[in-house]
């Protein structure tokens, strides 16, 4: 069965989000757990919680994936930028647990001139910090493109940051389709080979979520810039063949294309009338 959600404000909170998704026929999304630029979260709503609880059993909603801010970095070599990231990302999965079961996705951060291996080292004892044996919130690991000194545009340095974690039960991976073709993954002409790769390097079975993305960058360019779906450089024959490849059609994908609410129900459309459903 097809997920396919889109990235949604979340400005109105959860019962609004959900209320939206399913105007545009998606059936999760994501959002930000707070301001982009990482400023305080909202008040938790009880009614708004327990009325979200309700529509989404009412109408099956898919998991939920909650997006960290994006400006956070976990390995910083400024111990204060660190110490940040910490407080935010603590204070998101104890909130998270209002909506028990759910994603949360993060970047993994750039090392700033330290060396990948110092920020895997950095980002691993973070992790070590915030993840908890109750906590029923699965936190994943976003492939990143590789712009700056982003650590986890490769397989390896993922898979090296999950080996660090103690409670690694509680971690996953969230592939974003642009950042692993910017990054040098070649999903356009081997997208079978990308995934034996994934699977062999990091497992398949720690593969939770899609960000399904166009790009408007070329193969490898290290860039991250995101494009409609079938305007970019993976185009429309990509996404079809990643929807319904036996090894992805069950996960759920979530649009971050630059698109508002209308843009988003098109999309959904388009995804909707490419897969193929056979059961
Ligand atoms: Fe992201
Ligand atoms: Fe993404
Ligand atoms: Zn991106």
């Amino acid at each position: 069965m097809l997920h396919i959600g889109c990235h949604l404000s979340a400005a109105k909170g959860y019962t609004h989000m959900a209320k939206e998704a399913l105007s545009i026929g998606a059936n999760t999304f994501q959002f930000f757990t707070r301001n982009p630029r990482g400023g305080k979260a909202k008040d938790i709503d009880p009614w708004d919680i327990s009325a979200f609880l309700e529509i989404a059993e009412k109408e099956n909603l898919y998991k939920i994936l909650a997006h960290a801010p994006y400006t956070l970095n976990p390995c910083s070599a400024d111990e204060k930028v660190r110490e940040f990231a910490y407080m935010v990302m603590e204070d998101d999965l104890m909130r998270m647990e209002y909506t028990p079961g759910n994603y949360y996705n993060f970047h993994p951060g750039s090392h700033t001139g330290q060396g990948a291996e110092a920020g895997i080292e950095l980002t691993a004892a973070l992790l070590n910090k915030i993840l908890k044996p109750e906590q029923t919130t699965v936190v994943l690991l976003e492939t990143m493109s590789g712009k700056g000194s982003e650590i986890g545009k490769t397989f390896e340095e993922l898979k090296a940051i999950i080996d660090r974690t103690e409670l690694h039960q509680k971690l996953g991976v969230c592939l974003d389709t642009c950042h692993v073709y910017d990054a040098g993954y070649d999903i356009v002409n081997d997208l079978d080979g990308v995934l034996e790769e994934f699977d062999r390097v990091i497992g398949l079975n720690r593969l939770y979520a899609i960000h399904l993305n166009d790009s408007k960058n070329p193969f490898s360019s290290a860039k991250d810039r995101h494009e409609k779906i079938g305007e970019g450089t993976l185009g429309m024959e990509v996404i079809t063949k990643v929807i319904n490849h036996p090894l992805l059609k069950d996960l759920p994908f979530y649009l971050e294309t630059p698109n508002d609410v209308e843009g988003y129900a098109e999309e959904i459309r388009m995804i909707r009338s490419a897969y193929k459903d056979i059961e």
